[in-house]
């Protein structure tokens, strides 16, 4: 029974991801699904990368949180277009959630769609928004046994971005065994080492956003 519903739920959300999807397509917008552990600094890095983007291509942010609006708070001080979902306790986002929220945006005017995702390492890889890709954000300081403990959102992420890499001395992470871990879940999957507060490995990764946004 259960199953039987989880599937059912998963399909309706499916049929609206890919209306949203053919929805930006025909508006020229990229859309990325941000993903990652609450702590794994997606928000610092979207703060860092909005800097880095701002004044090559238009960029709005779709912010997800279960109750509060600190995040969206931080994106609307760097002077970028937010729409705040709260989920009231829902710990992913959905296709119809994310029409929602684009109905107060003009998608047409936008060349890149940043969702940054309820912080969860689970269900958001299992909820297609219809978003063109997806990246997770995984730090330093939550281990290097993750990507194999939590193989979904990795499989299904076309970048891996390893945060607080400043951190690696003070922690036992593999670095090896995690880019191993990684590459046999999902053998083409771009892999960034950056620190928000060094910033290192952030022009490689906004470059590779770049790419994938201008096309
Ligand atoms: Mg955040
Ligand atoms: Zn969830």
């Amino acid at each position: 029974m259960e199953i039987k519903l989880m599937k059912n739920i998963l399909g309706a959300n499916d049929e609206l991801a890919a209306l949203n999807r053919k929805h930006f397509a025909e508006c020229g917008v990229v859309v990325m699904n941000l993903m990652g552990s609450p702590g794994s600094g997606k928000t610092t890095l979207l703060e860092k990368t909005l800097a880095r983007l701002a004044d090559k291509i238009k960029i709005a942010v779709i912010e997800g949180d279960l109750f509060t609006a600190k995040d969206a708070e931080r994106i609307e001080r760097a002077g970028i277009d937010v729409i705040q979902i709260n989920t009231a306790g829902g710990c992913h986002l959905d296709a119809a959630m994310i029409q929602k929220a684009c109905a107060s945006l003009d998608l047409n005017s936008l060349d890149l769609l940043i969702v940054e995702n309820v912080g969860n390492l689970v269900c958001p890889a299992e909820f297609d928004i219809g978003e063109n890709f997806k990246a997770v954000v995984l730090s330093i300081t939550e281990g290097d046994d993750k990507p194999l403990k939590y193989p979904l959102i990795f499989k299904e992420s076309a970048a891996a971005v390893l945060n607080k890499i400043d951190l690696l001395p003070f922690t036992n992470f593999d670095l090896q065994s995690a880019r191993t871990d990684l590459t046999t879940l999902h053998p083409t999957i771009k892999i960034f080492e950056t620190s928000c507060t060094r910033g290192t490995g952030l022009d490689e990764w906004t470059q590779w956003l770049l790419e994938r946004t201008v096309r």
